[in-house]
């Protein structure tokens, strides 16, 4: 069979299986289509079965949660836990909380989750969970509760060797508190079961800075072989989370103005550049939105997304050199890349698992923007998680520089695997089948190594 035909026959297999996850199946055409040139010269892996194998996942958990609101009312949520593949070394991915959350998203995350581990060189399996549970606007007693019910039946299926979840959206030092909280309760263990900890009871530094600092790594490797760089730069970065507040640190520290960031509401232009220490406040001391930056910054001006073209995300018609998704999946379209591309934009990188719909990522390869696509430049968070387990395993801490540096020769090896894996394949620019091919390869050679499981 042609590598195309055995392609597209898995594709249609998800489909049969999976006919409501089309965001899976998104994610699932993106890295099957990019692996099709090693099916074609190499036909072990059809041989062994690997892409059908490998678009299942080892095992799905999907839970009951129950827990008790400020009025004394039970609310209950779906908790699921995605093991994908455990291949390369424990399932290794964050938990995500958000309304949005359901099966056919988590597969999707799971799924890259996979590829983006294995790049990063360390062992590391692939797996994603989370909630249809929404944090914003509860009381803190509330998400403790929360998190607490969610523990109650996660502990059962996970273990620093077996499966190790992190933060994503929704997750973040306080829940992941509350959950580690409730894990050493119910097992009697202080161990390294989960990542993005407090520092002061088992964290890494600079873990809260790595998926942003490592995007701009990875970005700024890509820049230096085209002779460009961040100085003097005009940056556009969505989301105004995690991944987007440490993205604009190192980009400021870089020489760049970042000029508009967003939340779910809307966005803010900022012509003077963002105030970095007043976005901080917002979103990590008072949990307010961007809105309220403008409310309080001279000259910011907010946009709501109700005055956004259809089919737009506003934020991406602000003109900017290079731009920097890190919000969410699918939150840059084919318009959108359109607009930037007219105007002028020259880098996009994704800080987001998944930002750019399939046609976008296309018009992007197309029109050779340089792009560095999520399970590459977005693989210094969960590298930086693996470091965490390191130093929990030798019961040692290592300085903020001695993370920092570890992250910054990982993204860089990141960099060279992804690109000369490109160039081997002879699609010198798509650094997105760079990155497919290499993580792809590694997974599924121990795949085969380690026999039909
Ligand atoms: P956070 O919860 O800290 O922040 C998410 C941000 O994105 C918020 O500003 C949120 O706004 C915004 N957002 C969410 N959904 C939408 C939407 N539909 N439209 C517009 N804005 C939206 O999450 P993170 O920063 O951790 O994660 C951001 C992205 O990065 C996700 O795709 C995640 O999977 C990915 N990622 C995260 C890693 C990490 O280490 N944290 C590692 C690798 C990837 P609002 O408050 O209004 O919801």
């Amino acid at each position: 069979m042609s590598a195309k035909s055995y392609v597209n026959d898995t594709l249609e297999l998800i489909k049969k299986y999976s006919s409501r996850q089309p965001i899976f199946l998104q994610c699932a055409t993106e890295v099957l289509k990019s692996v099709t040139p090693l099916l074609e010269v190499n036909k072990t892996y059809e041989k062994h079965s690997v892409l059908e194998r490998l678009v299942m996942p080892e095992r799905t958990i999907i839970f009951r949660v129950v827990y008790i609101d400020d009025k004394g009312k039970a609310q209950t949520h779906f908790g699921y836990r995605v093991q994908f593949s455990s291949a390369l070394g424990p399932y290794k991915g964050g938990l995500r909380f958000h309304p949005s959350v359901n099966l056919d998203i988590l597969k999707f995350l799971a799924f890259e989750q996979i590829f983006k581990n294995s790049l990063t060189g360390l062992y590391i399996g692939g797996g994603k969970g989370g909630a249809n549970f929404d944090p914003k606007g509860k009381s803190d007693a509330e998400i403790m509760r929360f998190c607490q019910a969610f523990m109650s039946e996660l502990s059962k299926h996970i273990g620093y060797s077996t499966d190790v979840p992190a933060g994503d959206i929704g997750v973040g030092a306080r829940e992941i508190g509350y959950m580690f909280g409730a894990y050493k309760k119910i097992t009697s263990k202080f161990d390294g079961t989960l990542t993005g900890k407090k520092i002061t009871w088992g964290g890494s530094l600079a873990r809260k800075e790595a998926t942003g600092y490592g995007t701009v790594y990875f970005s700024e490797e890509l820049l230096r072989e085209k002779g460009m760089d961040f100085h003097n730069r005009i940056c556009v970065v969505s989301g105004s989370g995690n991944v987007a507040i440490y993205t604009i640190e190192k980009l400021q520290q870089l020489g760049a103005k970042v000029v508009a960031v967003s939340d779910s509401d809307g966005y803010v232009y900022d012509k003077d550049g963002i105030d970095l220490a007043l976005l901080k406040d917002i979103k990590e001391n008072l949990r307010l939105r961007v809105s309220d930056y403008a409310a309080r910054k001279k000259g910011a001006v907010f946009v709501s997304k109700v005055n956004y073209e259809k089919g737009t995300n506003g934020i991406w018609s602000v003109p900017c050199d290079y731009a920097f998704p890190s919000a969410t999946q699918n939150e840059l379209s084919l318009e959108d890349a359109k607009n930037l591309h007219k105007n002028g934009c020259k880098l996009i990188a994704e800080g987001a698992n998944m930002p750019c719909t399939l046609d976008a990522q296309k018009y992007i390869l197309e029109n050779k923007i340089l792009y560095a696509p999520a399970k590459a430049a977005n693989a210094g968070g969960v590298a930086t998680s693996a470091l965490e387990m390191q130093q929990n395993a030798n019961m040692t801490s290592w300085t903020f520089d001695e993370v920092d540096e570890k992250l910054h020769k990982i993204m860089k090896d990141i960099y060279l695997r992804t690109s000369d894996t490109a160039k081997e394949f002879g699609f010198e620019h798509n650094l997105l089948a760079g990155a497919n091919i290499a993580g792809f390869r590694k997974v599924a050679d121990a795949m085969i190594d380690q026999g039909y499981i």
